[in-house]
């Protein structure tokens, strides 16, 4: 731990910086999100190459699902930068008049970003980008899990960015806990539900306020009226993306007992459509031998209906269904992270809703479904991060809906106008003139001065 101690240096460090007041200026604030989109468009062979090397994600889904879901939010900023960190003036109330009231926004100061490997790009750059937007300086530590993806962060951000505004370390539990001992003016957490509460408890000793990102199991309704080819379509490709290592896959499948038949035949036809073969450019491997060891163990050989193979030497598991599965079973105990997909059947929409509800509160929920009044009864019975009606995973790609969990899968939530918040400290100001104030308030305090406030509260 002795030799850790640099990094309070570096945070000493960042907050003189901060306190030099050069991120006020918002023209500084593009330059530094416009230098970073350019870094990140130089070295984009490199960023692919990395995360190949990791887990042989392709240039294609490295793109689609991480490097241009970070241009799209600095390029967000860099339109509308301005409005958001302009003051706004808000109405003044009868017992403050005459005055004029304000909200400014200011930057909390020295931000700590930790990052979780399985989008080890997006994960760790998005926040980064948010804080800097919002005038923060940044020390970023990726998650050493995926090694190479952090060492090639490490190396643009490092070579190109001063380290009192934005700085990367990497390592892994020592360098976290090391981290999490000095005092940030903001810790931003993306990772298991675990560490979050290690995270919050070690926040707890500066009241540094935090952000978690966080997972769980994300349920997935297929219902009776649902058009089973879309849902089969849109949650293939949801949970196979990225060999199911994402936090907002769909976990596990209800599908009405009526049509579950026809679901499983759809699903396994786009399975095989989509090529999910090892070497190829649609399918990932698993991150490391303890994953891919836990997800073997996860599956019960008696309920597989499809898929099921393996292969330790490069930690390729296929796309695998496991039918009749109940609440008793393993693959139910905890978030899967894989691509193993768990069906559930049932009979009475309102009893799933009520399961759901008795167990943790999900990151994200699903529903297939054309009928409203289950749209409805979706939305207003279920408590979830966020969630897609017919569809999985893409209301994550929409930048004007907050991105977060609640409850057990985290606080708070970032992209777009959100992120600017989760960064940013909503500064009140009433200023009042000097004439026009009745006396009312003062002592000595009488009978009709409070009928007087009776009337004005
Ligand atoms: P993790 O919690 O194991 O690790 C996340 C980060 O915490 C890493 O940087 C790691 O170095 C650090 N860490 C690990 N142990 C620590 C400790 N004891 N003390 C301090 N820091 C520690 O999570 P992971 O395996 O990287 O990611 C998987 C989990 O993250 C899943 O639960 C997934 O659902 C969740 N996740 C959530 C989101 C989201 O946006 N909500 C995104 C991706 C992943």
């Amino acid at each position: 731990m002795e030799k850790l101690s640099f990094l309070n240096e570096i945070v000493v460090d960042q907050r003189a910086f901060f306190k030099k007041g050069v991120l006020l200026d918002i023209n500084y604030r593009k330059e530094l999100l416009l230098k970073l989109k350019t870094i990140i468009n130089q070295n984009e062979s490199f960023l692919y190459d990395a995360i190949k090397m990791d887990f042989g994600k392709s240039a294609f889904e490295t793109f689609a699902t991480e490097l241009s879901l970070i241009y799209a939010e600095i390029d967000y900023f860099l339109k509308n930068l301005n409005k958001l960190a302009k003051p706004k003036s808000v109405a003044t109330n009868l017992a403050n008049q005459l005055g004029k009231s304000k909200i400014y926004t200011e930057a909390y100061g020295a931000v700590l970003v930790i990052g979780a490997w399985n989008y080890p790009y997006q994960l760790s750059l998005l926040p980064a980008v948010s804080a800097l937007a919002a005038g923060n300086t940044v020390l970023l530590k990726p998650s050493e899990i995926a090694f190479q993806s952090a060492l090639i962060i490490e190396k643009i951000i490092n070579e190109n960015f001063p380290k009192e505004v934005f700085h990367v370390v990497n390592g892994g539990v020592a360098m976290a806990t090391a981290l999490l001992k000095i005092r940030f003016d903001k810790i931003f957490f993306t990772g298991s539900p675990q560490v979050g509460k290690i995270v919050y408890k070690a926040a707890a000793e500066y009241l540094t306020p935090v952000t978690l990102e966080l997972g769980g199991k994300s349920p997935t309704i297929v219902t009776q009226s649902a058009n089973l080819k879309v849902a089969a379509r849109r949650i293939v490709w949801g949970k196979f993306l990225n060999a199911g290592q994402t936090c907002i896959a769909p976990d596990y499948i209800y599908v009405h007992h009526s049509v579950k038949k026809e679901f499983i035949e759809e699903i396994i036809k786009h399975i095989k459509a989509f090529q999910y073969t090892p070497d190829s450019e649609n399918y990932t491997y698993i991150i490391n031998k303890h994953h891919f060891d836990r997800l073997l163990a996860l599956m019960d050989s008696n309920k597989i209906i499809y898929g099921g193979n393996a292969n330790p030497d490069v930690c390729f598991i296929e796309p695998t269904i496991m039918d009749n599965v109940n609440w008793e079973d393993k693959i139910m105990q905890e978030e899967i992270f894989g691509p193993i997909l768990p069906i559930l059947v049932y009979q009475d929409l309102e009893e799933v809703f009520k399961t759901i509800d008795s167990n943790e509160k999900p990151l994200s929920a699903y529903i297939f479904t054309s009928d409203n009044e289950d749209k409805d009864l979706f939305v207003k019975q279920l408590s979830f991060g966020g969630a897609c009606i017919n569809d999985t995973i893409m209301h994550v790609s929409n930048p004007n809906l907050p991105f977060g969990g609640v409850g057990n899968s985290g606080m708070g939530s970032y992209h777009g106008k959100y992120g600017f918040d989760t960064f940013s400290h909503k500064k009140s100001v009433l200023e009042k003139r000097i004439i026009g104030e009745p006396k009312i308030k003062y002592p000595p305090y009488t009978s009709s001065k409070k009928k007087w406030i009776e009337k004005l509260i």
